[in-house]
């Protein structure tokens, strides 16, 4: 097997790449990238990849290299020197590398890299004599201890900070750049000392000599332990949580990239920075990032100074050439990937390289906005456009804004590095985050500036808040692509997270932890309280893209709902008609008191009285849900929960009871409580999901359906006769055998055509049926021949078909089930491959009893994308999802499509 692949130039200047862009599972993205890079003809400097499979097979051999691999790396590191000329450790001048990771799928800062790998106390001469740059090469060199200390020794980064913080006092300076030559030198001795205090000598015996743990001065060591650091990085518990967070595989490793260095740090005509070739947030068309003059690598994106817009580049003296090639670099990428793409880059001495590209991550504002100005540019085309979208992102649209009517004091203003507004308690650490989420609290995380360490914490929040760092800045980055809101780089917030508070520069504010505050990402503002939040409406971009995505779709959509309301919202987000319309939502509130009556009386006067009741209640939700979906379907639903519902439980009456006995009530009304929790006891059923509910209902309580039915029937004739072309269906719920479903179906026919009789009008009403019981899908060609349509109720479905209570176990073991791999996923949100093989059989067996019978998904997976595809290859009619998730549905049914 080939383990590792050159990329860039050899000595003659002729490019001796090995690799491209579409070996990212090989390469990882980084590597690949590089490599294309290199292939069409950018500055990069050059390196080479050791492959993701050589990280796993050391991975999974208990960290030990598999035989040969240290051979050939060894090979292409002589191979690098030869190319450059230079050689590692040379005391002359020494060739500098850095050790980079980079997985086939990004997952930004979760890994680790070293830079200026190779220096040790012989070749720093080297470096200052090439250089004649002392000061530069001290910098190098206590940058590169600290960092393999860190990165590769694990050793605490503030016993390094706290070493130049310290040299900062005892020189009377504020910023490391006043440091000169001389400290720093002192500072590479005080670094070499903490490592020697700091490393376990048990842990390396190979660093100790005359029995202290040495800072090692072999190259060849250095190489080595830093490669085999970044493999280790890929099972890190961050990296693990990124991982499990963004649902990516755990066995794909992390290639290292080998690459050689170049300095941002030599000056002010060297700089460092990051980039992306458009807007991430909007999408709009401009450069957008951040630069550092004399700086290198993280510098950037750790906030610690603050850097200048990109735009800014191409006029800053000794940049400038530099700045316009970048813009020229930007057009090349983005016409080559044909998307848009972040950069990183570095100019040493006025000279541009580029050190990273990948497809950038984007909002879902901005992922709208590119792919439909990309179309315009014809760049790609609607079909491409409608592939780029992610139907997940989707959502952020649909996230929460601050009310345009709400009245708020903007507190402080920062930079509006990820869409959506939160509202919750201030928190000051990711630990604070998690807990209040357990708890239930909605918070937002106030942070310096985050670090991957707060990635938890940060899944958690509502929001997140920084003082310090860009709109590249990690807390940004991270955020945007969680699709949580963030505003970041707040400099009147002055936080202290060891007393959980902030104090708000130019006013007596100070922000307590567990204080409400709200932030908008769109804007950038913060306040203080809980601003009022709406939800967006579909606009612009969003339209369009559904709009072609309509096009391609043949799966159709439609929402579960049970209001007017949400039948509008649905409309508007473009369902085609009501896939479920609950009914037992409607006996809600007040209604419970009556249905309640209906199910405890024996009296049959009282009982009709109840039914009648319920039947005026019924007809005006139904005229309103058929109005609102008018020339639509809306699929009703008969009654379906267990009855018991409905009621009061007995253990709550039994405390009323007792307290009633407590405080002397009268005996009589005791009595009467009594009985009533004797009656509900005696009705209470030991597995209530698999007991008295759906059909069964109906069967044994006819007057329910048919009180449901002539309601509906009703509605539609007041309909009708005004005008309206009103489209109900009649579904009947949990049906096992095709007998249940004849028993029904005649009480439904029944009531129609009386109805219709009645009022005079002709009342078409299609009758079908759940399938949601494996008994059903098996034998759907018998029930079929009763049915109009099947609906699939995936989430009954699949919890009779594994035997899961979906009430009880996704608390339970299910989470153990997804950690040990048992289930790759949760199968109530995206649809087994089981569950599916039923829904199949399901829909074929139908089509053989009746072959015109149509056929659609309920479940809550009608509107996950993923179960989506699955459903437009099963062929179904249509999905049915909640309102909000009717946009994703129809993206990802045009996806499944395509
Ligand atoms: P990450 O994946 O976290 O972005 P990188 O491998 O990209 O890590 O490296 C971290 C930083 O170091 C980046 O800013 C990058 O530009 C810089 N860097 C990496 N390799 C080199 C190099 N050969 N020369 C100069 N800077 C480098
Ligand atoms: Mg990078
Ligand atoms: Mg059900």
């Amino acid at each position: 097997v080939k383990r590792v692949y050159a990329f860039g130039k050899d000595a003659e200047g002729n490019n001796v790449t090995e690799g491209n862009k579409d070996m990212k599972y090989i390469l990882g993205g980084k590597g690949a990238n590089l490599a294309e890079m290199a292939v069409i003809g950018l500055p990069v400097p050059p390196g080479f990849t050791i492959s993701c499979q050589t990280c796993m097979e050391y991975a999974n051999a208990d960290n030990t290299w598999p035989e040969g691999a240290l051979d050939t790396i060894q090979e292409y590191r002589l191979d690098l020197e030869r190319r450059i000329g230079k050689k590692i450790g040379d005391a002359e001048d020494p060739l500098l590398v850095s050790v980079r990771s980079g997985a086939p799928m990004s997952m930004p800062g979760m890994m680790d890299t070293v830079l200026n790998l190779g220096l040790n106390d012989q070749s720093i001469n080297g470096l200052i004599k090439h250089t004649e740059n002392p000061r530069f090469s001290w910098d190098s060199y206590r940058r590169f201890i600290q960092m393999f200390s860190n990165v590769v020794m694990g050793l605490d980064g503030d016993l390094f900070e706290n070493a130049i913080t310290a040299k900062k006092l005892s020189r009377g300076v504020k910023s490391d750049t006043e440091l000169t030559a001389e400290d720093l030198q002192e500072l590479v001795a005080e670094f070499k000392q903490i490592f020697s205090e700091n490393v376990s000598a048990e842990g390396y015996p190979n660093l100790v000599v005359d029995g202290t743990v040495q800072f090692p001065q072999d190259p060849d060591v250095q190489l080595k332990l830093a490669i085999e650091a970044v493999f280790g990085s890929w099972n890190n518990p961050r990296a693990t949580l990124y991982r499990k967070q963004n649902k990516i595989a755990d066995d794909l490793g992390t290639a290292v990239n080998v690459q050689a260095m170049v300095f941002g740090n030599k000056g002010e005509t060297s700089a460092t920075g990051v980039a992306f070739t458009r807007n991430p947030a909007n999408g709009e068309k401009e450069f957008y990032g951040d630069y550092l003059v004399n700086a290198q690598g993280e510098d950037v994106v750790a906030g610690i100074r603050n850097t200048s817009p990109i735009a800014e580049l191409k006029h800053v003296d000794g940049l400038q050439e530099a700045g316009r090639e970048l813009e020229g670099v930007f057009t090349i990428l983005e016409n080559h990937y044909r998307d848009m793409c972040d950069i990183e880059f570095t100019i040493e001495q006025g000279k541009l390289w580029m050190l990273q590209t990948r497809v950038g991550k984007r909002t879902a504002a901005a992922a709208l906005h590119i792919a439909i100005s990309m179309v315009e540019d014809g760049l790609i085309t609607k079909e491409e456009a409608v592939m780029r979208v992610d139907p997940e992102q989707l959502d952020q649209l649909l996230h929460p804004q601050f009310d345009k009517d709400a009245e708020y004091d903007v507190l402080a203003k920062g930079l509006n590095a990820s869409p959506g507004a939160a509202v919750g308690e201030a928190v000051f650490s990711a630990v604070d985050a998690v807990k209040a989420a357990e708890e239930g609290r909605k918070c937002v995380l106030v942070r310096w500036e985050t670090t991957p360490d707060d990635l938890a914490g940060m899944i958690a929040a509502e929001g997140i808040l920084t003082s310090h760092g860009g709109k590249t800045s990690h807390a940004a980055v991270i955020a945007r692509g969680m699709g949580a809101p963030c505003v970041c780089g707040v400099e009147a917030l002055k936080i202290d997270a060891e007393k959980k508070e902030a104090a708000v520069t130019g006013t007596d504010i100070v922000i307590h932890e567990g204080d409400m505050i709200s932030l908008d990402g769109t804007t950038g503002i913060v306040v203080l309280g809980a601003v009022d939040l709406v939800m967006p409406e579909l606009s612009g971009d969003l339209d369009t893209i559904l709009e072609w995505a309509d096009e391609f779709r043949t799966l159709g959509v439609r929402a579960n709902a049970d209001n007017p309301e949400d039948a509008q919202l649905s409309r508007d987000f473009g369902a085609q008609g009501i896939g479920l319309d609950r009914t037992e939502h409607m006996f809600l509130g007040e209604r419970k008191q009556i249905i309640q009556t209906f199910i405890l009386n024996e009296d049959e006067a009282i009982r009709e009285k109840a039914v009648n009741d319920l039947f005026e209640a019924q007809t005006g939700d139904f005229y309103g849900m058929f109005k609102a979906m008018d020339g639509l379907p809306v699929i009703v639903r008969l009654l379906d929960p267990p009855l018991h519902e409905f009621l009061e439980s007995p253990r709550a009456l039994d405390v009323e009871i007792a307290k009633m006995e407590a405080t002397g009530a009268d005996a009589a009304e005791i009595a009467a409580k009594r009985k009533l929790m004797e009656q509900i006891d005696a009705m209470s059923e030991a597995n209530p999901m698999l007991g008295l509910r759906g059909c069964r209902l109906g069967i044994v309580y006819p007057i329910l359906p048919q009180m449901q039915v002539r309601a509906i029937a009703t509605a539609m004739a007041k309909l009708k006769k005004e005008g309206f072309d009103p489209k109900p269906e009649i579904m009947i719920p949990l049906v096992s055998t095709v007998k249940e479903l004849e028993v029904m179906r005649g009480y439904a026919e029944k009531a129609i055509a009386e109805i219709a009789e009645e009022e005079g009008v002709e009342l078409e009403i299609p009758i079908g049926t759940m399938i949601e019981l494996p008994r059903a899908a098996v034998t759907a060609d018998e029930i079929a021949t009763k049915a109009d349509f099947f609906s699939f109720g995936t989430n009954d479905l699949t919890q009779t078909t594994f035997g899961f209570s979906r009430d009880d176990v996704e608390a339970e073991f299910i989470p153990q089930y997804l950690s040990q791999k048992i289930l790759p996923y949760n199968p109530f949100a995206t649809v087994d491959p089981g569950v599916a093989k039923l829904v199949k059989m399901g829909v074929e067996l139908g089509h053989e009893g009746n072959p015109n019978i149509v056929c659609g998904v309920c479940g809550e997976h009608g509107g996950d994308p993923d179960s989506v595809k699955t459903f437009h290859k099963i062929g179904l009619d249509y999905v049915s999802c909640s309102p909000y998730r009717v946009p994703l549905a129809r993206l990802a049914a045009a996806q499944a499509a395509l």
